[in-house]
């Protein structure tokens, strides 16, 4: 295979209502982005129990810019995306959902935005169709307040559907964390940077993958990675506790000279309950910490790699 001018990265999971679809309307798109047809599209399976591998194998047999990714179990959406990152030899990158979320047809945009010098074309919603109105308001919520807390700011209703450089990639490649948020760290990266708004369609076919479980480890992974605003609110919180269990002190000695003496145990309960509570939720947020530095501390790879397919021949084994 020569020059590889634009790679896509798909991660799919559980995806086999969608994926022929998906590869027709994608390869259609880079062609019309890459008329020479120098790309490759590298399908990440992560952990599918459908049959999405099947699906992608067959479309390996036919077509040899098809890359197949197969990792050994479901790592999540970040992760699948950073294994397909590793693989990725083009001079450019194009990130996107294999649901069709993400309209292909945009990819001749990306490119041309990226013509005029950019490093990084983020695609930013300026609407979202058939998602559930508690999705759109958290997903609204959310941006809002990791582009205040994080530094560099995130811009806000933006996800992974974006146009990467070389060099944006391999710096991605270079960061070792294991709890990834990938547009934070290439909003970390910096660089000349773009948003090229669209509209985000409605799903294809099947359901959401990000279960509520997911979406909420996602935003943890976000603030804890980017923000250390939380440790800092665990000792404005305990300075506030304090100014507290100070004036009820006051209170109580002034009642007591004064006026009636208030009933001990009311004063004491709503104290311990507070107290308590303030307590376990710092003791938390240093859990939150601890428990990244722990998993960064056992420097895992990433993801393992069961098999890789391209051009039609099946290579190595391996981490990435
Ligand atoms: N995905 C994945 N692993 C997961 C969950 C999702 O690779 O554990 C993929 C999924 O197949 C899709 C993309 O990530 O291509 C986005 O997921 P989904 O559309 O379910 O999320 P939503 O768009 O609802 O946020
Ligand atoms: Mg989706």
């Amino acid at each position: 295979m020569g020059t590889v001018k634009l790679s896509i990265v798909a991660p799919c999971y559980n995806e086999e209502e969608v994926i022929s679809e998906f590869y027709r309307r994608l390869s259609d798109s880079c062609l019309d982005a890459v008329p020479s047809g120098e790309f490759e599209m590298i399908f990440v399976n992560d952990g599918s129990i459908d049959s999405t591998p099947q699906i992608l194998l067959d479309l390996t047999r036919n077509d040899e810019r098809v890359v197949f990714v197969d990792l050994f179990r479901n790592h999540g959406h970040q992760l699948a995306v950073s294994a397909g990152l590793m693989q990725a030899q083009g001079d450019r990158v194009m990130l996107i959902d294999a649901d069709l979320q993400d309209p292909p047809e945009l990819l001749p945009d990306f490119m041309r935005k990226m013509n005029e010098g950019f490093d990084v074309v983020y695609g930013q919603r300026i609407s979202r169709e058939g998602e559930t109105t508690f999705k759109r308001s958290s997903a609204a919520l959310f941006y809002r307040f990791m582009s205040r807390l994080s530094s560099p700011p995130i811009p806000v209703d933006t996800g992974d559907f974006r146009l990467l450089t070389r060099e944006v990639v391999e710096q991605l490649n270079r960061m070792p964390e294991s709890h990834r948020f990938i547009r934070g760290m290439v909003a970390w990266i910096g660089g000349r940077q773009t948003p090229l708004q669209y509209e985000r369609a409605s799903r294809f076919a099947g359901e959401t993958k990000y279960t509520l479980s997911k979406m909420v480890r996602l935003a943890f992974d976000a603030i804890t990675g980017f923000s250390d605003a939380p440790l800092r609110l665990a000792i404005m919180m305990s300075v506030a506790a304090t100014v507290v269990a100070l004036s009820m002190i006051v209170y109580v000695i002034i009642s007591f000279f004064f006026f009636e003496p208030a009933p001990g145990w009311t004063s004491l309960g709503i104290i311990m309950l507070v107290f308590s509570a303030v307590q376990l939720f710092c003791i938390g947020i240093l859990g939150e910490y601890v428990g990244r530095i722990f998993v960064q501390a056992k420097q895992r790879p990433l993801t393992h790699v069961r098999a890789i397919i391209r051009g039609g021949t099946q290579s190595k084994h391996g981490d990435t």
